[in-house]
Parts: structure tokens; sequence; C-alpha cells
């Protein structure tokens, strides 16, 4: 995996994907969801630290490009996509992950 894809974590059923390059430390996602997202941890993401909602309502509060998630399975990824990426808020992150427009 290429620097500019970033970097995954996957419980299964969603997968996390956090570009560090693009996080701007609002801290927004450690002070919502404790349990998968602690900077204090090695890694920092535990994706079996919540339900999978869970992860995916706090990913939404981002402000930024640096955390994305896509469901493990194919159709229900393309019919509940991160808004971020649906939006195309995130263009130049969004085609170096891979993600399809
Ligand atoms: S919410 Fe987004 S920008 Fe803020 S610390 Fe977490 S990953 Fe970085």
């Amino acid at each position: 995996m290429s620097e500019n894809k970033g970097r995954s974590y996957t419980n299964g059923e969603i997968t996390v994907y956090w570009n560090p390059r693009e996080c701007i430390h609002s801290t927004l996602c450690f002070r919502s969801l404790r349990s998968v997202f602690d900077p204090m941890k090695r890694p920092w993401i535990n994706p079996e630290g919540a339900s999978s909602n869970q992860i995916k309502e706090t990913i939404e509060k981002c402000l930024s490009c640096a955390l994305f998630f896509s469901w493990n399975d194919s159709k229900r990824n393309e019919s509940e996509t991160s808004p971020k990426l649906y939006k195309g808020e995130c263009d130049g992150t969004h085609a170096k992950m891979g993600f399809k427009g």
C-alpha cells in the first residue's frame, strides 16, 4: 500500500481509512468514540471497540478528509457510501484511496 492510500482498519463489516496527511487534529473522533479512536494506543484505531454504525457516525463528524469508511459488503457500500466521498468533498484523497467516483 502506498503512503497516499492512508491506513486501513477493519472489523469485518466496516473498514476505516485514516490518512494522516489530512488530519487537522480537531480531536473530534476520539472525544466522540474513545473506545475506537484512542491516540494513546497503537494502533490508535480499534474497529472492534464499538458498533459499525457508531464508527460510521463518528467518521462523519470528522471535518477533514482524514477519516473515511467503506462497508466490506460491496452492495451496501454502493448504497451507503461515506457522504464525504459521495459529495466529492475530498476528491484528492478519494482518488488516491481508490474509491470510485
Ligand atoms: S476527527 Fe478527523 S481531523 Fe479530527 S483528529 Fe480525528 S481524524 Fe483527525
